[in-house]
């Protein structure tokens, strides 16, 4: 009985409101999730440069350590090469040789002894004794590189089996003062030198440092393996020359084990390089952390959010619900289901002013039990009120239009009013709800209504009770005529509408 559009009106704000409150609840949600989630990537990629730094650092420190070592160790060997040339030597015993050739020369636990071979390669000198076993080293790279190129200035051989220990061999050519070849000087460093530079450093046991030379051949390698000593990382397909440039790094496979992980390479000032690598679980292990706890809170806190909303959504709905209940209680007549008078007066002087704005005619119809008082009397009050419901039954049958509204006036008295409706119309529908309430009473106790009409377009200063006071006057006169009829009332020519 509720006109459709005016439920619709009546919960449309509060469901906009349960929606408004999902939809904002669903943006915070997903602004929140996204900050969180760029701070997150913030402190990975802030744990991240800090490893690199410390990578850096490390492969540098490494680095600095091995060059200065080796330019040591050469400046032994450059003294030595250039002693060879006086002229005195030859003249001199052999331990007084020792003593003007190697006085000054380096000697430290890592390092060999220098050895000086002649011009076809023999072993004509050797620091650690005076008389040197007979060996010839023509055609080893530390000899031949010298002997076919005078500009070849330090040379460091590939790491192989130098005299029983895994070493590297420095070597430097013996030029006379022509520039003629004399020979070379050769000195060694043990690999057990790496091996004791790498344990004085607190590394985990993932962790890589890698020696390379400058054509990227591995020279040494902790964690420590004979396979990969003397390889040339040019040989690797799949690692590109792009991934150990100097001052820069790389997070991802390396070039000897599957283990990803972020390499920092040090800078290109020594002979060597120095690589130093960490596992990438490592260096975001206390990221991990973070992320997973901070993860479960904003988690549990959405979670949270999103469940409450819900509840205050479904909350909302209810109250919503309520209210529309409520106020379909407080306007409607308990007995008949029609509108109750409070809401009839509301509704007329709504249409009414919209009718006086659109110029447009508004229609009353006043209805009323017939005899009503006696059927009373003679069945009883209840059976009274089933005839009123009755009434109202047929009233509400025959009045579906959208905005029209049937409304119990009062006792036994109904009224409806029909917007943009002329008195011809209303008539017409005043009739069919009369003749619906003849035929509906049963034969032993017809009950009917007598129906009083008006119908008129609102002219300004005019007042709606004009309109009440014309349909009860049309009433007046059917009752007056004889009852159950409905009778048009006559108004003043300007505002009636036939
Ligand atoms: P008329 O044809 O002139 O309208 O005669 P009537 O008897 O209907 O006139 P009257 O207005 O004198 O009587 C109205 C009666 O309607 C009085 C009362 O007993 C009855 N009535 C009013 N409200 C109700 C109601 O809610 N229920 C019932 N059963 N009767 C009601
Ligand atoms: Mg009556
Ligand atoms: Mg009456």
């Amino acid at each position: 009985m509720l006109s459709g559009w005016r439920e619709v009106m009546a919960r449309r704000p509060w469901r906009i409101s349960a929606k408004l409150l999902i939809i904002s609840s669903v943006v915070t949600v997903i602004g929140f999730s996204a900050i969180c989630v760029n701070v997150m990537l913030d402190m990975r990629r802030g744990e991240e440069a800090l490893a690199r730094q410390t990578l850096e650092n490390l492969a540098t420190t490494i680095e600095s350590d091995i060059s200065r070592n080796i330019e040591i160790y050469d400046l032994s060997l450059k003294a030595v090469a250039s002693n060879m040339l006086l002229p005195e030597l030859a003249t001199v015993s052999t331990p007084v040789r020792h003593l003007i050739l190697f006085d000054h020369a380096t000697t430290a636990r890592h390092f060999g002894a220098i050895q000086v071979y002649d011009a076809e390669g023999r072993l004509t000198i050797d620091a650690s004794t005076l008389d040197p076993p007979s060996e010839n080293r023509a055609d080893e790279d530390y000899f031949t590189v010298h002997r076919d190129n005078p500009g070849a200035g330090l040379f460091i051989s590939r790491p192989m089996l130098f005299r029983g220990a895994y070493s590297i061999v420095l070597s430097r050519r013996i030029s006379d003062t022509d520039g003629g070849f004399m020979g070379v000087v050769t000195g060694s460093i043990r690999f057990s030198y790496f091996h004791e530079l790498f344990e004085r450093l607190s590394l985990d046991p993932e962790d890589t440092i890698t020696v390379l030379k400058r054509d990227r051949t591995i020279m040494m390698r902790r964690p420590f393996d004979l396979d990969v000593i003397g390889r040339n990382l040019n040989e690797r397909q799949s690692w590109k020359a792009d991934n150990l440039r100097a001052g820069s790094s790389y997070s991802g496979q390396g070039p000897v084990d599957p283990t990803p992980r972020l390499y920092a390479r040090s800078g290109d000032g020594g002979p060597l390089f120095v690589v130093a690598g960490k596992p990438l679980s490592a260096v975001f292990e206390l990221w991990r952390k973070e992320a997973y706890r901070i993860g479960a809170v904003v988690l549990a806190l959405i979670v949270f959010m999103l469940a409450s909303t819900l509840v205050l959504a479904r909350e909302i709905g209810r109250r919503a619900e309520a209210e529309r209940k409520l106020e379909e209680l407080a306007t409607t007549d308990a007995l008949t289901g029609l509108k109750n008078r409070r809401k009839f007066d509301t509704v007329i002087d709504v249409e009414w002013r919209r009718a006086m704005r659109q110029k447009t005619p508004v229609a009353l119809l006043m209805i009323d039990a017939d005899h009503f008082k006696a059927y009373n009397d003679t069945f009883g009050h209840q059976a009274g009120d089933q005839v009123l419901v009755g009434i109202a039954i047929c009233i509400s049958d025959s009045v579906r239009r959208a905005g029209d509204c049937a409304a119990r006036y009062g006792g036994e008295e109904f009224a409806v009013l029909l917007p943009d409706t002329s008195a011809t119309e209303a008539f017409k529908i005043a009739e069919t709800i009369r003749l619906k309430v003849q035929g509906w009473s049963d034969d032993q106790a017809t009950s009917t209504v007598s129906c009083g009409i008006a119908s008129l377009v609102p002219a300004a200063g005019m007042d709606w009770t004009i309109l009440v006071a014309a349909a009860d006057k049309a009433l007046y006169a059917a009752k007056a005529g004889g009852r159950n009829q409905s009778v048009v009332a006559s108004l003043p020519k300007l505002s009636l509408v036939a």
